[in-house]
Formats: C-alpha cells, structure tokens, sequence
C-alpha cells in the first residue's frame, strides 16, 4: 500500500491496521525495545503497579498482541500474592500477533493452565465476553489502532462487572514545548528510519506515528472515557515521560 497513511479512510483503516500487525508481528517485541530505548518495559510495569491487582483477579486484555501485560499481571500476582488464581484473557484482531504471545507463553509456567486464555475479536464487537464479567479490562496501546474508539469503550464498560476499572496506556500530548521538539523530530526522523532498517518496513513504522499524531490529547479522551459512562478520579489519567504516554483509568460504579 503506497496510499499517504495520513488519509487513510475510515472503511479502509481496519484492514490496513491489520496488514500493519501482520508484517511487524515477528519483529514487534524487538522493535519496542529498539524504538522506546527500552522505555515501554518501564511505562507497563508501572501500568501493572498502578493497577496493583488482588488475588484472584480476572483481567481482559484487549488489542493484548504478544501478550506484555499480560504476562506482567500474572507475573505480579504471582510475585506479590504468590497467587495462582487470577486470570487473564489476551484478545486481539490479529491472530499472526496472538500466535506470538501463545509461543511465548508457552515458555512459562502459565501455559496449560486456565490462568491464561486468547480470543480473535475485535474489540469494538466483543461478542464472546458476557457483560459484566470482569474486574479489569486493559487496553495498551491499542485503542489509537481501533476505528471507532467510542464502541471500544462502550464494550469496555459492558464487560466489565460493577466495581471494575477500565485501565488504558496509550501514547498521549507532550505539552513540554522543548521536550515536543525533541519527540517530534525524533519520531518523524528517527522512527521511520529505524523500522527501515531493523525490520525493513518503512511504511507500517510510519503508520505507527501518524496514529500517534491523529490521537486525541489526554483531556479529551478522558472525556471520552467518561461519555462511556465510566467515573474517573480527578482529571483520570498520569502522565508519563512528559506525556508521551499516559495511563488512563476509569471506574464502573
Ligand atoms: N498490548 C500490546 C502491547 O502493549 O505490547 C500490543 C499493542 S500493539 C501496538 C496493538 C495491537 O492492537 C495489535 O496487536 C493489533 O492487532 C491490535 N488491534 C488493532 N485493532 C484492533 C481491534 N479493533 N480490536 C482488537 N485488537 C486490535
């Protein structure tokens, strides 16, 4: 697709998203360590202390890919709890992307066990999952990739059981005019490059900044959040890196 990825249509953007996930599902996991300087490892970690989950905790992982948090929320209960009850489920679009994570789960004590499970869905039709049935629902860096960001929270709250929270880590706005410069330069330069030469696909590394470009700022999704009838505490998300990425919460009271 040689098309500018600036005025991708809305018909349209589904499928090149998941043309985008086919062809860098292999080299995604590397690719994040060499595009962020590693940087991603810290935001998710501090996405799951955030989220600080109990024993027992059921959790729904939506646009999960290769399985980062997943992996890093069983991790957590089992270090923290020594508890081997809580269970994620990874959904995701891209079964090229889930097939990665099943491979890497694989390697670890989780597989074979009920505590990990994978569905293909589309998180704007999450047909497979009951209303009101999880305690958490994660979506990092994935909503920004979805085509109608207001049914992926409408069907975040629907899952989700009373008393559960809607947890999402996204790129967001740096308001730092310096620090702005430096990012800006560095993922309309550096980025692009980058994915040429590490995993020879210049265009999918270049969609990936333009999505970050197109996404609203943090106050205006967190509006977003809250027309899906989630109830957010104070303005609802945390800056992280100057706002290049930002953890956003809600609550299903
Ligand atoms: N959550 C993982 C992480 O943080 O490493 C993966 C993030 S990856 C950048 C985005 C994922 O969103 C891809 O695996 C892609 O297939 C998935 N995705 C895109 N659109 C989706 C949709 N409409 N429904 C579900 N998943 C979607």
């Amino acid at each position: 697709t040689h098309f500018g990825f600036r005025d991708v249509p809305e018909s349209l953007k589904e499928k090149m998203v998941g043309q985008v996930f086919a062809n860098v599902a292999s080299k995604y996991d590397v690719m994040n360590d060499f595009m962020s300087g590693g940087v991603h490892r810290l935001w998710k970690d501090h996405f799951i202390r955030s989220m600080a989950p109990g024993p027992g905790t059921k959790l729904l992982d939506v646009a999960g890919g290769t399985g980062d948090i997943a992996l890093r929320f069983l991790d957590y209960c089992h270090r923290i709890h020594g508890d081997a009850t809580a269970q994620v489920q990874i959904v995701d679009i891209n079964s090229s992307m889930l097939e990665v994570g099943r491979v890497r789960f694989s390697r670890t004590a989780y597989t074979d066990t009920d505590q990990v499970s994978f569905l293909v869905q589309n998180a704007e039709h999450l047909d497979d999952v009951p209303s009101d049935s999880v305690d958490v629902y994660t979506i990092a860096f994935g909503i920004r990739n979805c085509t109608h960001v207001d049914r992926v929270l409408r069907e975040a709250h629907r899952v989700l059981r009373k008393g559960g929270r809607f947890m999402c880590l996204e790129f967001g706005k740096v308001e730092n005019p310096v620090v702005e410069k430096i990012y800006s330069l560095y993922s309309f330069e550096v980025i692009p490059t980058i994915g040429q030469l590490v995993a020879n696909d210049r265009d999918s590394y270049q969609y990936l900044v333009e999505s970050i470009r197109k996404f609203p700022p943090q106050s205006v999704f967190a509006d977003m959040i809250r027309d899906a009838g989630f109830t957010t505490v104070g303005r609802g998300w945390e800056d992280l890196t100057f706002g290049v990425a930002a953890v956003h919460s809600g609550f299903k009271l």
